[in-house]
């Protein structure tokens, strides 16, 4: 199973301490993480494994966009940081709304993004 991870500029601290916090049970789950490029250097500055994409300005956005349309992502972890501007705002709707179309879980903040991590963890146990 492959995630995607994103965050803003304001909330990238934020990602890497919930990887962080969160990082044996993905490598336990057997989940790889893909990241648009910023977020990504973060984590991996942070000594976590993770695949790295253009910057989301760049189009990093739009390429983890395609990989779900394609079926190849099942979970986006977005932390979106609503107190700033963005000039992709139209790359970040397109992911919103291919994610909406494909039925692919989307957790735009933390308090989501636990939820889905217990979800899959449940799920991990059923299969089990
Ligand atoms: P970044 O992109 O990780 O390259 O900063 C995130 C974004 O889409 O804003």
């Amino acid at each position: 199973m492959k995630l995607a991870v994103i965050a803003h500029d304001g909330k990238k601290a934020e990602m890497v301490s919930f990887l962080n916090k969160h990082y044996n049970f993905l490598h336990s789950a057997n989940i790889t993480i893909v990241a648009t490029g910023t977020t990504g250097k973060h984590a991996q500055a942070a000594g976590l494994e993770v695949q790295r994409m253009l910057s989301g300005p760049q189009g990093g956005d739009a390429q983890i966009a395609a990989q779900v349309a394609e079926g190849l992502i099942q979970g986006v972890f977005f932390f979106r940081d609503p107190l700033d501007i963005h000039p992709h705002e139209p790359d970040i709707n397109m992911l919103m709304r291919i994610c909406d179309v494909h039925n692919v879980p989307l957790a735009t903040n933390p308090a989501t993004a636990e939820l889905v991590l217990k979800g899959l963890a449940v799920a991990s146990d059923d299969n089990n």
